[in-house]
């Protein structure tokens, strides 16, 4: 793959690394030590003697949980997509060795698979 092309799929990850943090601050916070890690947060309606609130709380956390979990998982491979673009190892498949579907890469530049690899994955599954 060209530096050119990688370079924009860079951009592009930056950018998606920039959202998600974003949307992490939302649900969440950050976990103090090296690295993005983060854990939801608990919110806080007001009145803990108040049932309806305490529903609302449990409910909301649970969504927040659910949705962290996702937006971290997302978060860890685009860090790894931006470490292999550091590595001059971006847009090769890590099963085959082959370079990563141009297309494929525009739809979810974080891939680490080729299409027929990933195919092979799911049939295993
Ligand atoms: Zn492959």
């Amino acid at each position: 793959m060209d530096q050119e092309t990688i370079q924009e799929f860079k951009k592009q990850l930056g950018e998606k690394k920039e959202q998600l943090l974003t949307q992490l601050a939302n649900v969440g916070h950050k976990v103090e030590g090296k690295g993005n890690n983060f854990e939801a947060s608990y919110p806080d309606y007001g009145d803990p003697a108040s049932i309806e609130d305490s529903a609302n709380e449990v409910a909301d956390y649970t969504t927040n949980l659910s949705f962290e979990r996702d937006l971290e998982n997302e978060l860890r491979s685009v860090e790894k997509a931006l470490q292999r673009v550091a590595e001059s190892k971006y847009g090769v498949c890590t099963y085959c060795g082959k370079d990563i579907e141009k297309e494929r890469l525009k739809v979810r530049p974080e891939s680490t698979s080729c299409v027929s690899c990933k195919k092979a994955i799911k049939k295993e599954e």
